[in-house]
């Protein structure tokens, strides 16, 4: 990709974790530079490049799945995962929600969706509807965070300067679970209203994940499937300012749709399992 940036002066490709340790002000973290590239970043002066740190993309073990953060959208989407991990298919769902072309799916990144939290981040969302935890380095310890509390609000994160987003593990009972998948736009290829998952696990639990119509991935757990009033109570209670607004929908528009996504996802999960 070209530096089309004209306020960096430098970009420096990691090579091994030591390399981070030059992150400071001035500096942001480069992944696959699909949004970095695309305006301007005023303040920003130096770039880490983490794409030369060598990270395996996908790593399947006992306790589940192990996605780095340098993993690109398209690595995911067409990964080879075990037959009885149904909930990998969200990935491509996740994906394919994103108003991206074929070329920014092959170079973004899964922590840069993450880092960025849009509410249009359907990657982000699809993990977080997993269960996922991200795994982050920094100056403090390592720490494990879960996705459904690493975004606090529109591209804001818990993530402090100097922090990088290694990776994200998904629980392996999570990936057996079945689920649901629903999204409305203004216009056909337009970017999303409303995008409504739900996961019913093996253990009779369900949680419902609402993104691109809040302005962070909001999780709703039950201990057992829902009713329809559950359902709608729940989303009903839900904080006013939750609501996103921009020109892809207005927030009492995306609380209806999402009202019934969520219903349509709940009736999905059930007929599924007979
Ligand atoms: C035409 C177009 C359409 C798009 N549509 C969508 C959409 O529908 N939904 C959506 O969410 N996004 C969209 N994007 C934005 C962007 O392309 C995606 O969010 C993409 O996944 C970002 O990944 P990246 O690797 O390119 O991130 P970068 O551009 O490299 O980085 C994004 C941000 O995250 C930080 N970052 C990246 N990785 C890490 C890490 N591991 N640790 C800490 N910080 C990190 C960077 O410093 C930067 O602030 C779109 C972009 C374009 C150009």
């Amino acid at each position: 990709m070209t530096m089309d940036l004209d306020t960096v002066r430098e970009v420096v490709r990691a090579r091994e974790r030591a390399d981070l340790g030059g992150l400071r002000a001035g500096t942001a973290v480069l992944a696959g530079g699909t949004w970095l590239y695309s305006e301007p970043q005023p303040g920003v002066e130096r770039l880490i490049d983490i794409t030369g740190l060598g990270w395996t993309p996908l790593t399947i073990d006992e306790a589940g799945l192990e996605i780095a953060a340098t993993c690109t959208l398209q690595e995911l989407a067409a990964g080879r995962y075990p037959p009885e991990w149904d909930a990998t298919r969200l990935f491509e769902q996740g994906c394919g929600a994103l108003v991206a072309s074929h070329k920014i799916r092959r170079t973004a990144t899964v922590g840069g969706n993450i880092c960025l939290g849009l509410p249009a981040g359907a990657v982000l969302a699809a993990l977080t509807a997993l269960g996922g935890f991200g795994l982050v380095w920094g100056s403090r310890a390592d720490q494990w965070i879960p996705l459904s509390h690493f975004v606090t609000g529109v591209g804001e994160t818990l993530l402090i300067p100097g922090e990088v987003l290694r990776a994200i593990r998904i629980p392996e009972s999570n990936l057996r679970s079945r689920t649901a998948f629903r999204k409305i736009a203004l216009t056909p290829l337009g970017r999303s209203g409303a995008v409504v998952m739900g996961r019913l696990d093996p253990d009779g639990g369900c949680v419902i994940t609402i993104s691109a119509a809040t302005v962070r991935p909001t999780v709703l757990e039950f201990r057992a499937m829902p009713s329809a009033g559950e359902l709608s109570a729940k989303i009903a209670e839900l904080e006013r300012d939750l609501w996103y607004d921009d020109p892809h929908g207005a927030p009492d528009w995306r609380r209806h749709v999402t009202g019934l996504l969520a219903a349509e996802v709940a009736a999905e999960l059930v007929g599924d399992r007979s």
